[in-house]
């Protein structure tokens, strides 16, 4: 699967699972508009992927704001010449808290980090992707929120997560015949920050929940993200796409 030539975007990639597609990405020949709010560890994915032999350039900020998602693409018309696709892959879970105890501030935290983000990064990259002729987008959401189970204390980052499966589907409606395809990513378990990394009790406990008996790396869930962007899935558009070692179809 190959990126040759093409200019990418890819948030949440200071760390995990966007910094694992940073790399892969870099590889299949992707020009690499990265994006999170710590630089520092923004600049080290960076600096891996040029050591690979990848064009990257950074931009720290805030994907609740929509002036960075519009930065972003600003940045990728000017060091690169536009925009052929998103990894828009940021996201938090937020405290883990049933809703009569979670505060306000944290859903809103939650749905405009996870959810918002995604209708300000569609406003800003449709436009520039219109312009090219073409374009795939990929959001990051999960098998929480999608699956049947319902996971406890998790209903903002369930109910954001959902949200961009129906954002999707409406997206990529709108721009098919323009030659914009927009898809889901639906992650399980994956050892990342925000998996739990570090934590061996966790990570046995979430490893056991999964059919396989394991968790993703987030390498394994940054080539289903290739995979989406690449010409390789160029019939496939408006789909939720697990990735999630069969999580979904557990029966207890
Ligand atoms: P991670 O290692 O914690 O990475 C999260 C990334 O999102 C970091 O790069 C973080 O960077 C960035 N981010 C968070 N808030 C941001 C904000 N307001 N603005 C800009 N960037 C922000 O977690 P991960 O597991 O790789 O998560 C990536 C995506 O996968 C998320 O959307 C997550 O919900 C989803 N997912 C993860 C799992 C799992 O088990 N790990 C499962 C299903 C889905 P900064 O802190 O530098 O801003």
């Amino acid at each position: 699967m190959d990126l040759q030539g093409k200019t990418i975007i890819i948030t949440g990639a200071s760390s995990g699972i966007g910094a694992a597609a940073a790399q892969l990405f870099g590889k299949a020949g992707a020009n690499l508009v990265l994006g999170a709010r710590r630089a520092a560890e923004l600049e080290s994915t960076a600096q891996a992927a040029r050591n690979a032999g990848a064009n990257a350039i950074i931009l720290a900020g805030d994907v609740s704001e929509y002036g960075y998602a519009d930065a972003l693409v600003d940045l990728a018309r000017t060091e690169f010449g536009g925009l052929d696709g998103a990894f828009n892959n940021a996201g938090i879970v937020g405290d883990m808290l049933a809703v009569p105890d979670m505060s306000i501030a944290n859903w809103d935290q939650v749905i405009a980090t996870n959810l918002t983000s995604a209708f300000f990064a569609a406003k800003a990259q449709i436009p520039a992707m219109l312009e090219r002729g073409s374009g795939s987008i990929v959001f990051t959401s999960s098998f929480v929120g999608v699956s049947n189970g319902g996971l406890a204390g998790m209903g903002a980052y369930a109910a954001s997560k959902a949200g961009l499966v129906g954002l999707v589907k409406s997206l990529a409606s709108d721009h098919a015949a323009a030659g914009i395809r927009v898809n889901a990513l639906l992650p399980g378990g994956t050892v990342t920050p925000m998996g739990g990394e570090g934590d061996a009790d966790l990570l046995a406990f979430v490893a056991d929940l999964h059919p396989m008996k394991r968790m993703a790396s987030a390498a394994e869930i940054a080539e289903v993200a290739l995979f989406l962007l690449s010409g390789q899935s160029s019939f496939v558009t408006g789909t939720a796409m697990l990735a999630d070692g069969g999580i979904s179809v557990r029966l207890v």
